[in-house]
């Protein structure tokens, strides 16, 4: 199971083009130990590796595949599609069909603007927000990620507000400054920052559902907060629910907690596996975008065919099949295998589930609600629980901050054996037998 010659090779001839061999830097393997395996094939829950490795697959391509690799009725849209042609740059019903599904599904989203990725989402909706509001001031918080473009790769130290410093090399100071970073779980500091800039702030951007650092949940309380006070001051309020998003439920984090915002950014399992995102909301604030309005937004390949049928036939499945109360049972069945074992050991772990996403909190006994929370050690230890979870067959995210996703194609006799390997890997990683 643990051959991975041919794995080696591609990653040592994909360096000499591909900077760190990949093209995403997470894929690259530089927090756990091993190589990154090569996928040369795909299906259900499973995915082969290029030595031909057979890996009961947790990651799901970081979640848009919720139906599983492959699932047949995806891939005969996309393939029906794809036969009327790739692009058009002109309108075609697929986009209208989905956003109207996307309205069936949010609570109060009228309109749709579909992108090509969750980075272009996140980015196109505060610039709407900024629009519409005549504000610059933009809000995150520490330990959320709503994609790659400058203002919103800016963390902050813990504590007190920070006035954003770039986390990224080429980010410009003078962008991320008009980015305020607040740490997540705290009302106080909401309070503080509102009193005082209440006036200044376009936009709240949040993962109401944190899983980008941890799966980091809020109170709802702290969610309730945000919304009346963005509400009280006239800012937008921003779900980022790129992951949460047609998963923790079908209307998201906004049906589960029963808060609705002002604007909500959506990508993966809305694209079924093709390249998708989307910002959307009431109709007001989309009546100041292009072409309705002075706001500019667009993409060559926005609304594509290919993806929306893809995306499409994802979301008709997820209703038809009732897949997530299905995903909440083999949530719970894990979850409930992870308890048993974790009674009977004195291990500093606490298990973090959401529906279909998990985590493991290494060096925590109760559940991290922000990123300083989360112990030093963790990424040490999941290094170790990872390398002997992919030994067994079980391939997890090489991250000890990102979240695990169950799909649809998960069997509840997956689930079983991957908690069977979870508890020899965990034996493994904290010393001693079962
Ligand atoms: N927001 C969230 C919550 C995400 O998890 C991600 C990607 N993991 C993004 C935005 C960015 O999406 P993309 O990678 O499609 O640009």
């Amino acid at each position: 199971m643990t051959a991975d010659e041919r794995s080696r090779e591609l990653f040592a001839r994909a360096q000499r083009v591909l900077p760190g061999g990949v093209s995403s830097p997470v894929r690259a393997f530089r927090a756990v130990s091993g190589t990154p395996r090569f996928v040369a094939r795909a299906s259900g829950a499973f995915f082969e590796d290029a030595d031909g490795n057979r890996l009961l697959d947790f990651v799901h391509s970081w979640g848009p595949l919720i139906l599983g690799h492959a699932h047949p009725e995806a891939i005969a849209a996309v393939q029906d599609a794809a036969g009327r042609g790739l692009t058009y740059g002109a309108p075609c019903l697929g986009e209208v069909l989905l956003a109207e599904q996307v309205a069936a599904c949010y609570p109060g989203v009228e309109q749709v603007r579909f992108t090509s990725s969750g980075t272009e989402a996140c980015m196109s909706a505060i610039r709407l927000a900024r629009g519409v509001t005549g504000r610059d001031r933009l809000v995150k918080f520490a330990g959320c990620y709503h994609g790659h473009s400058d203002g919103l790769l800016v963390a902050a130290g813990s504590g007190a507000v920070t006035f954003g410093q770039p986390s990224s090399a080429g980010v410009p100071a003078g962008v991320a400054q008009l980015t305020t970073v607040l740490p997540l779980d705290d009302e106080p500091a909401l309070d503080r920052l509102f009193l005082q800039h209440g006036r200044e702030i376009a936009a709240v951007i949040v993962e109401p559902v944190p899983a980008n650092n941890g799966l980091l949940l809020q109170r709802a309380a702290f969610l309730q907060r945000l919304r009346d006070l963005t509400q009280r001051h006239g800012a937008m309020l921003i779900f980022d629910e790129v992951i949460s998003g047609f998963r923790v439920a079908l209307g998201g984090a906004a049906e589960r907690y029963g808060i609705r915002p002002d604007l909500v950014t959506f990508g993966k399992i809305l694209g079924g596996g093709m390249p998708v995102g989307a910002f959307a909301g009431p109709r007001a604030p989309f009546q100041q975008l292009a072409p309705l309005g002075p706001v500019y937004q667009a993409g060559t390949l926005s609304g594509n065919p290919v993806a929306m049928a893809a995306g499409l036939r994802t979301l008709e499945i997820l209703r038809r099949d009732a897949v997530l109360p299905r995903l909440e049972r083999l949530g719970q069945r894990l979850e409930d295998a992870i308890g048993t074992l974790l009674a009977r050991h004195d291990w500093p772990l606490a298990f973090v589930r959401c529906a279909s996403l998990f985590w493991f909190a290494f060096g925590s006994r109760n559940a991290p609600r922000r990123d300083d929370a989360i112990a030093p050690g963790a990424a040490k230890a999941y290094g170790r629980f990872h390398a002997a979870c992919l030994q067994r067959g079980v391939y997890l995210a090489p991250s000890a901050f990102e979240v695990g996703f169950l799909s649809a194609a998960h069997t509840e006799a997956d689930v079983d054996r991957a908690a069977l390997v979870f508890a020899d890997a965990l034996a493994e990683t904290f010393g001693g037998g079962q």
